[in-house]
């Protein structure tokens, strides 16, 4: 541990190693959270939701920061960098500019410079702007905790609102990105009811692979419209072998629309969520595709 800080009540912990950060959070048997850019945790603190006794910031560490792209086309994204230096990658948002594009919502150009997809995921609200990008984007999560790494699906990650199936003691490590084949393309978009700083009432992610004007791959993934970010996996059936005509299209919105169990408040209703599942479907396959036919 090279930094230590003892405050009223918090100890402050920043790790330079993973093995050292897995220590001390096993150590703290529960009274510790991790801490990456701390855009929800601090928030959390702030109003008395969180009051951890350890806080553990993991940007210290080298394998949790980096951004690497595989021999094979392949992308590991460490769980804790920020929208901003992601943003900054020469290469990351033209092989994945939905993904990108998902990550770089999240927040003002404040919160970009602090906020990480790992901490995206790990807040587990149903509305986080980078998850349907990356369930589209069949991401997969590395996660190590006592009893070693395993990884997993996105998709499979949040268990409910605000709860994730990690266990105990676990930390995410990094996301990694599938090779693409040429003809891909990916797109996410949200609707909220302000402009900017908002809370999703519906996101899609959409990521297509086209050969010769067909549809090869196709995956969904929808946020903000149930307990949990989704995967859609009619809606891609919906898609593949098509030529993305009007049939296949609407095909995939209904697959959607079906699969919204979202809750009725003030941002949206019921009604107005499913709806605008289908309609931004229609326009995240259209962008996806038009990206694909350019690689
Ligand atoms: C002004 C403002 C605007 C926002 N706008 C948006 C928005 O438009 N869209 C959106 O989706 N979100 C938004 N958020 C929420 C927040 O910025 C995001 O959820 C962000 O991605 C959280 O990342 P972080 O690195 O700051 O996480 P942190 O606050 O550091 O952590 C979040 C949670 O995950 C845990 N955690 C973090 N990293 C790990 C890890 N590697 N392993 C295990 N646990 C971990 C923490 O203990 C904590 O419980 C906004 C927040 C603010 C303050």
């Amino acid at each position: 541990m090279t930094a230590e800080m003892t405050m009223t009540d918090i100890r402050f912990l920043a790790p330079e190693t993973l093995d050292d950060a897995i220590s001390a959070y096993a150590a703290a048997q529960g009274a510790a959270r991790i801490l990456a850019g701390g855009t929800d945790l601090l928030v959390q603190m702030r109003n008395g939701v969180a009051r951890p006794g350890v806080i553990i910031d993991i940007k210290g560490i080298g394998e949790l920061t980096d951004i690497a792209e595989g021999a094979d086309g392949s992308f590991t994204l460490g769980a804790a960098v920020s929208g901003a230096v992601l943003g900054e990658h020469p290469r990351f948002g033209t092989v994945w500019p939905g993904v990108l594009e998902a990550i770089n919502l999240i927040g003002s150009t404040q919160v970009q410079g602090r906020a990480s997809a790992g901490g995206n995921l790990c807040n587990a609200s149903p509305a986080g702007d980078s998850v349907p990008a990356m369930v589209a984007a069949g991401a997969v999560v590395t996660v190590q905790g006592p009893k070693g790494r395993r990884q997993l699906a996105v998709e499979a990650f949040p268990a409910g609102p605000g709860r994730t199936n990690l266990a105990p003691g676990e930390i995410v490590v990094s996301f990694t990105l599938p090779p693409r084949p040429p003809g891909s393309g990916d797109a996410y978009l949200r609707m909220i009811p302000r402009t900017e700083m908002d809370i999703a009432v519906v996101g899609v992610g959409v990521n297509l692979t086209l050969a010769d004007g067909v549809v090869t791959a196709a995956r969904v993934g929808l946020g903000a419209v149930a307990p949990t970010v989704l995967l859609v996996a009619d809606a891609g059936r919906a898609l593949v072998g098509s030529r993305l005509e009007d049939a296949a299209v609407d095909a995939a919105a209904a697959a959607c629309r079906a699969a919204c169990n979202p809750i009725d408040d003030k941002r949206g209703t019921i009604a107005y969520r499913v709806r605008a599942a289908g309609v931004l479907l229609r326009r995240s396959v259209a962008i996806a595709a038009e990206r694909a036919g350019r690689n």
